[in-house]
């Protein structure tokens, strides 16, 4: 029987709501085509309570990284990988502005519980996470794929999948801005990217700051990034990205 729910797109969103139904019994079919281009593939997974240069702390952070941290490793067990790792970010000031806004903020207790010890040129930041966003993914699509929940292609056209089905939700991320249900949206695109690098030495808990981020991911390896592209809409590597962030 044609389950009543079609999950359209296997990021991030659709592989959590996909898991959510899955544990309240109720049945649902997931189709993505591959992660191609996909947020999340590019994405590092950094869950951290704060962020910008204005030192803004993550809206609702108290009530959703307990809530997180349950979901990633109970989604973890379920799928035998680890998912989900506590880490600290030390955060470097990359200027006079940032170094103000912590003097501030630190002077109010405006960042607490969140804001660790300062050093010379920075804080740390503690209550930060990781979530392994590949091994997430890659492990979630086999498990659909072996209970026959999974379609590996795309959706292409969500109101004719509709008349199919009771329910099309849609999870396909940026690509929903050209399907027509989310005109309504004032999009705004963004494109970032990231680089995994070879490097030894790094503390495997410790996330590193300064303007850009340098996450350790597995024994000498770790991602740096993300570089901030307003209004491009492509999905491809940029080498001019790339170069600067192995500079
Ligand atoms: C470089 C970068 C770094 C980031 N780092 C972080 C971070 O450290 N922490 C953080 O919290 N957030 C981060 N983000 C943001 C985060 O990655 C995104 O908010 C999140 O991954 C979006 O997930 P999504 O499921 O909505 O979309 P996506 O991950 O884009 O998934 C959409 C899926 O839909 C599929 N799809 C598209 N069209 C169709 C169709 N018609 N039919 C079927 N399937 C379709 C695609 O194949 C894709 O797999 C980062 C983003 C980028 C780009």
């Amino acid at each position: 029987m044609r389950p009543e729910i079609l999950i359209a797109g296997q990021g991030l969103a659709g592989t959590l709501l996909a898991w959510e139904l899955e544990q309240a019994g109720i049945p649902f079919l997931i189709r993505d085509p591959g992660h191609e281009g996909a947020a999340t593939a590019a994405a590092a997974g950094i869950i951290n309570a704060i962020t910008g240069r204005r030192l803004v702390k993550t809206w609702r952070f108290d009530v959703l990284r307990p809530l997180a941290a349950e979901v990633w490793r109970d989604l973890g067990d379920a799928l035998g990988v680890r998912l989900w790792r506590e880490m600290r970010v030390r955060r470097e000031f990359a200027d006079d502005e940032e170094r103000n806004a912590w003097e501030r903020k630190a002077a109010t207790g405006e960042l607490s519980p969140y804001a660790g010890g300062p050093f010379d040129d920075g804080f740390w930041i503690v209550g930060a996470a990781r979530v392994d966003l590949a091994a997430a993914m890659a492990a979630a699509r086999r498990r659909w794929r072996m209970q026959g929940r999974l379609r590996e292609d795309t959706v292409p056209d969500l109101a004719a999948a509709a008349e199919r089905h009771r329910m099309v939700i849609d999870c396909t991320g940026a690509a929903g801005a050209s399907h027509g249900a989310f005109d309504f949206v004032p999009w705004e695109f963004s494109k970032g990217d990231t680089l995994e690098i070879g490097v030894e030495g790094l503390d495997p808990d410790v996330i590193l700051n300064r303007r850009l981020w340098v996450a350790p991911t597995g024994e000498g390896v770790a991602l740096v990034g993300a570089t901030n592209e307003p209004g491009v809409t492509d999905s491809r590597p940029d080498p001019v990205a790339r170069e600067r962030l192995i500079a």
